[in-house]
């Protein structure tokens, strides 16, 4: 019987350690997306892509990278006016164009890391993969990842993997960093 194909979307290489791993060890065979229009700026966006690069070579899965889509304009105009409930329409935003792709692919599924990080709205996730997928082909493939946090950070350091120090767009960037200008203001 041939394998059932997955799309996952992945937002950088730590992040796809753990359910890259799980859905191979149960017999997927898994495509990649690197689809992140929200991740500034662009040399942030390289590290972060090398670092998916490094993580499929090892692992042995293929990476679809949609650097010609790779467009901060549009990741702006989709939280613009709505910035307080910015990370459902980013998170929105990448989920149905990894559907679209999926769909557009005949793959059996789709999937998302961002359903295997802490930091990030777990539930929400869930459900708006659901929704995108609407009962319909590809379906959403939901699992909880967190419960491997631990390992995928050991593994990323391991392995020597670009780890991030924020989430991916400029608001994540200055909440991380504020306390520096704060402190330099002070001084
Ligand atoms: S904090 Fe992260 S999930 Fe939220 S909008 Fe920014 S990049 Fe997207």
């Amino acid at each position: 019987m041939p394998s059932r194909r997955i799309l996952l979307h992945v937002c950088c290489g730590p992040c796809a350690i753990v359910p890259a791993e799980r859905l191979l060890d149960a017999g997927w065979e898994v495509t990649a997306l690197f689809y992140n229009p929200n991740i500034h700026p662009l040399t942030e966006y390289l590290k972060r892509r090398e670092g998916v690069r490094e993580v499929a070579d090892r692992l042995g899965f293929r990476v679809i990278y949609k650097d010609d889509e790779y467009d901060p304009q549009l990741y702006f105009r989709t939280v613009a006016q709505r910035e307080a409930n910015r990370c459902f329409h980013c998170y929105s935003l990448r989920l149905e164009r990894a559907h679209a792709i999926a769909k557009r692919g005949r793959f059996d599924a789709f999937t998302s890391t961002l359903l295997y990080s802490k930091h990030q709205k777990h539930e929400t996730i869930a459900g708006l993969g659901r929704d995108i997928a609407g009962g319909g082909d590809p379906v959403f493939h939901y699992e909880d990842y967190r419960t491997g946090w631990q390992q995928g950070i050991e593994t990323s350091k391991e392995w020597g993997i670009y780890r991030q120090q924020y989430c991916g767009c400029l608001y994540s960037e200055f909440e991380r960093f504020r306390n520096d200008l704060r402190n330099v203001s002070s001084s």
